[in-house]
């Protein structure tokens, strides 16, 4: 099996059982977790020297039952097509969890980009595009920004179609707001990340006021995730980023954070609080632990150590499956992250209704219709959680899978 945590086995294994609490169908299964159409590319570039390299990208299609296929492009020396199709599968069942008219997809190319230049870059990216254009579509296929991928390439990604087929901004989401991009969507996973802690607290009778809170990772997701839960009045006590942690007990001062952060890209340096390492961050007595970086933190070999009550998965796939078994058996609750992070792709869904209804919304617009459909699928994994007795996890894979099966029958095959 990959050592990585996104991995078809992985996915494969949690589609299982999830499909088992609902009795899903034999007969369907397979259609329901076999990626519908898979394409692999040779990307090659010109490099600014003269030289040709040539790269492998890929474009996996989950599954299109509810509407056109959505999902990340990632750019990294490890991309490989199991990783795509693990994330593919998994864009199906968090689009189905917040029921947003899309299926689920994934690509990328297996590159490391800090190795190119601009213009390499940029060559390298419309390269990619053109070749995957046969696939994708406004109505079939609508990329995203994922790992080392952002909004300017999805503005050359927008450019490089529109060469081919017209102006369409809505072909990929994540653009520029000049571009077509959506008010809102830079602080919609961190935003989707508060809205589900204080819904998870109102589940489990915690009182999100004055609760202690630990985050790892101090990016995108995990600096907006600690500005809108220390304005709902948590106490932030730690946080950490590549470069280590700052933890006191009384509470950091978050909105100065994020301005040092902003400004020096990183949140060494800031004056409150003692250092602490990304591994012991971990340990630190708390209500609620946010992982918001990276895949694999929290692992059979360092779970017994946590000592958190709640884990709320804002990164992709942070706690390992024996992980997870071991905090369900302790009572420890893991808000998965198909629903704590799916704020994301919410709001590209957002953008994406924009651009072909040629109309921008207000930020304010956005931000509840965000906060309603982030409280309807939590809510629905909930009621899933009690009635069928289990994880908040498997439930959530539960609504999600249901809800695919119900459009797959109805459509027939
Ligand atoms: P980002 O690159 O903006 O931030 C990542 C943060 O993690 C940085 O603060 C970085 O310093 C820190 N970090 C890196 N290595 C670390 C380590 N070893 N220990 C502690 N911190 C470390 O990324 P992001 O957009 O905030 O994404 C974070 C996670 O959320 C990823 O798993 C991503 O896949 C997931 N996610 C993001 C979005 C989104 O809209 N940005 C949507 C869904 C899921």
């Amino acid at each position: 099996m990959s050592k990585k945590i996104n991995n078809k086995k992985a996915s494969d294994d949690q589609f299982n059982r999830a499909a088992d609490l609902i009795g899903l169908d034999e007969k369907i299964r397979t259609s329901l977790n076999v990626p519908d159409r898979e394409l692999m590319v040779e990307v090659p570039l010109r490099k600014d020297d003269g030289s040709i390299e040539s790269f492998r990208g890929y474009r996996v299609q989950h599954n299109n039952s509810r509407g056109p296929f959505k999902g990340g492009i990632r750019f990294h020396e490890e991309v490989d097509l199991d990783e795509v199709r693990a994330l593919a599968a998994l864009m199906t069942w968090k689009t189905a969890l917040v029921d947003i008219p899309y299926g689920g997809g994934e690509g990328g190319i297996s590159v490391d980009p800090s190795t190119l230049s601009d213009l390499e870059l940029e060559r390298l990216s419309r390269r990619f595009f053109r070749a995957i254009n046969p696939i994708i579509g406004v109505n079939r296929d609508i990329p995203a920004p994922d790992v080392n991928t952002n909004p300017q390439i999805m503005a050359w990604f927008m450019d490089e179609y529109g060469m081919i087929n017209g102006h369409t901004p809505g072909i990929v989401t994540g653009k520029p707001i000049e571009l077509g991009g959506s008010l809102g969507r830079n602080a919609a996973t961190g935003k989707g990340t508060a809205i589900i802690a204080r819904e998870t607290a109102n589940l489990l009778n915690m009182d999100l006021q004055d609760a202690k809170i630990v985050i790892q990772g101090f990016g995108n997701v995990g600096s907006f995730a600690g500005r809108f839960l220390h304005e709902m009045g948590s106490k932030i006590v730690a946080v950490s980023d590549v470069n280590g942690g700052l933890y006191d007990p009384d509470g950091l001062n978050i909105p100065s954070m994020i301005k040092h952060n902003n400004s020096n890209g990183t949140i060494k340096g800031f004056s409150q609080g003692d250092k602490v390492s990304n591994e012991d961050i971990l340990n630190i007595e708390c209500d609620f632990l946010i992982p918001a970086a990276l895949g694999g933190v929290v692992h059979k070999m360092n779970v017994d150590k946590l000592n958190c009550k709640v884990i709320i998965e804002a990164a992709n796939g942070p706690v390992t499956p024996p992980a997870d078994d071991i905090l369900f058996q302790k009572g420890v609750h893991v808000v998965p992250d198909i629903l704590t992070n799916a704020g994301g792709v919410t709001v590209s869904y957002f953008e994406w209704v924009q651009n072909l209804q040629q109309f921008q919304w207000t930020e304010e617009e956005v931000n509840n219709k965000l906060e309603h459909k982030m409280v309807a699928a939590f809510n629905e994994v909930a009621d899933m959680m009690n009635s069928k007795k289990t994880s908040m996890r498997m439930a959530a894979f539960a609504v999600a899978i249901d809800r695919v099966a119900r459009s797959f029958e109805m459509r027939g095959v």
